[in-house]
């Protein structure tokens, strides 16, 4: 089979142009392209759309993921595509690629095999500017800051309480720890800064949780900078700062079109990460999609008890979107890991491993079921070594658990190869009752009983403890009135506990919160459980070393 890039350079593109009257009614007028294959909507058109019934919202999430990703994305698009396929008018939704796995370990972001966004090295690479758009804005406000305490510090911000960090779109770990101001009276004060990857930045979160532009300067003014010497919280409004820092976002918050492979429409916009943020694309993009189209399939982050967690406490809860319905990917790989398999043998036949892994999927669909409320499917993803055995097996035993299965071969196929997928989700959502969804915690009970309903719902822990330098930042967080935010747990996705290594199903451990951060303009405050890396290194053979550029200008070895 050929690699990702290849079958991405060899597609044949419809202008976008076409795409968007054909597929969404959308006229040339309200388009702004980029180049033929991508545009942006008009967000003043997309907002008049507001009295259209809205479609199905259709969530991809995941049972604890393999390091190497278990295919949500790959998913997100092959069942748009079979919608698509079967005359519905369907879109996908996705995030937008970081430029820092792209060039690092991960690779791209726009699905893979025949399941892909097109253009795929547009997308994977600078696209529309967004991220680089919001790298400015970001960093608009740490000049702001800084030149605010060079030229008298009117507001009295403690210079060492200042935890807005500089930004790029790039992993590199040089910039993590670093003194600015150096160099003189003329250069400001010198004090510990650092660069953030553009996705961990809370500016990314405010992006993708904004509904139009009133709404993204409000939050931006409400962004927490750091305190004076009394722990008083000193914003971005203060600063003066919103108005400006808004304006650079202005254009990017206009959701980006593309097409699949099968031009089926797609929106890209927006990537935060999945541990300290919420790791769902724009909430901007999917409303757009939700008046343009009839079935809407979006991925959240990570495994069910992280991205699809913070899709409904955080995303949904702050817009009053609601999924319909829900498809967990799962992975004969990732069942025989959680089934106690190490990576190197994952391609051997192994029906035990996959009968014992099963406890990682069926906690998250119950999760997904009794918590969250959400009527949900799996869709598994069919890898080149999976053996007609395990994939019967793995039907057998989630039939067992009262959920219908799916194997799925869009990556190989297409969107024919997810028709039997699509067909499983029509008939979820026919017969499923929309009432059921609910909220993990409730808004007006304490930051500690969320941290504590996530942990003891969904995670299997018996406790939650906290560092105390944390349990005294929640409490001021409390005191200071942010205690009626959601939390966002950023601790690791390969597992329900906080440790990497305990796979499957583990029960009786304890939620360890190191740390506590508030996104006051996002509208959360981050619980850290573990560590988390907001700006990540290069491995020592980075995808950037297979990366060339060809004499004719075409680009290889994306991945
Ligand atoms: P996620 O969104 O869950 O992180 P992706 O859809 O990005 O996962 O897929 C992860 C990687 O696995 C990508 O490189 C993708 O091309 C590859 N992949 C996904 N599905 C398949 C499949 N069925 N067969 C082979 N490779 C796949
Ligand atoms: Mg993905």
């Amino acid at each position: 089979m050929l690699s990702d890039i290849e079958i991405a350079n060899a597609a044949e593109l419809h202008p976008i142009t076409a795409v968007a009257e054909r597929e969404l009614g959308i006229d040339a007028e309200h388009l702004v392209p980029y180049g033929h294959h991508k545009a942006k909507v008009d967000l003043g058109y997309v907002q008049s759309l507001g009295d259209r019934p809205p479609g199905r919202l259709i969530l991809m999430t995941a049972l604890s993921p393999t390091p190497a990703g278990e295919g949500k994305t790959t998913t997100t698009v092959g069942l748009a595509d079979a919608l698509h396929g079967l005359g519905l008018r369907s879109m996908a939704c996705l995030r937008e690629p970081s430029m820092g796995p792209v060039f690092g370990m991960k690779g791209g972001a726009a699905g893979g095999g025949y399941a892909q966004v097109v253009p795929m090295t547009d997308i994977n690479l600078h696209f529309t500017g967004d991220f680089a758009a919001i790298g400015a804005a970001n960093n608009l406000l740490s000049a702001m800051i800084d030149n605010h305490i060079h030229h008298g510090n009117a507001l009295g911000i403690d210079v060492r309480s200042v935890d807005w960090k500089r930004v790029l779109d790039l992993n590199d770990r040089a910039l993590r720890d670093l003194v600015v101001g150096l160099g003189g009276l003329a250069n400001g004060y010198p004090r510990e800064d650092g660069f953030d990857i553009v996705v961990a930045s809370e500016l990314m979160a405010i992006f993708c949780l904004t509904e139009s532009w009133a709404d993204l300067k409000r939050r931006i003014g409400d962004i927490v900078v750091g305190y004076t010497r009394a722990k008083t919280p000193v914003t971005a409004r203060e600063l003066g700062a919103d108005g400006a820092v808004a304006v650079l976002l202005r254009d990017a918050l206009a959701p980006n079109l593309v097409q699949t492979l099968e031009h089926t429409p797609a929106f890209v916009h927006g990537g935060p990460f999945a541990n300290i943020a919420h790791g769902c694309s724009s909430v901007i993009a999917t409303r757009a999609a939700l008046r343009l189209s009839d079935y809407v399939v979006t991925e959240a982050g990570f495994g069910a008890d992280l991205g699809a967690e913070k899709f409904v406490d955080i995303k949904c809860r702050k817009s009053g979107l609601r999924p319909d319905a829900a498809v967990v990917v799962a992975t004969v790989r990732a069942l025989k890991f959680h089934g106690g398999v190490d990576v190197p043998d994952l391609g051997r036949e192994d029906l035990d491993a996959v009968e014992s892994g099963m406890e990682n999927l069926a906690r998250h669909l119950r999760n997904v079921r009794e918590v969250y409320g959400i009527p949900c499917v799996v869709a598994l993803n069919r890898f080149p070594a999976d053996t007609d055995a395990e994939v019967a097996k793995v039907v057998e035993l989630v039939d067992a658990l009262g959920v219908r299965a799916y194997a799925a071969t869009h990556f190989v196929d297409g969107g024919t190869g997810a028709e039997d997928l699509a067909k499983g989700v029509l008939a979820l959502l026919e017969e499923s009752d929309p009432s059921t969804f609910s909220f993990t915690y409730p808004d007006d009970v304490s930051l500690k009983e969320k941290a504590e309903t996530l942990a003891h719902r969904l995670y299997g822990a018996s406790s939650v403890t906290w560092d105390g330098k944390a349990k005294r930042r929640l409490e001021r967080l409390e005191a200071d009135g942010y205690g009626g935010l959601p939390v966002c747990v950023a601790k690791t996705q390969y597992s329900f506990s906080t440790d990497a290594t305990l796979r499957g199903a583990p029960t009786g451990h304890d939620l360890h919160v190191r740390e506590v951060r508030l996104s006051a303009g996002a509208g959360f405050v981050v619980l850290v459980c573990g560590d988390v890396m907001t700006m990540p290194g290069l491995p020592a053979d980075p995808a950037a070393t297979r990366i060339d550029l060809l004499d004719d200008g075409t680009i290889v070895g994306l991945s």
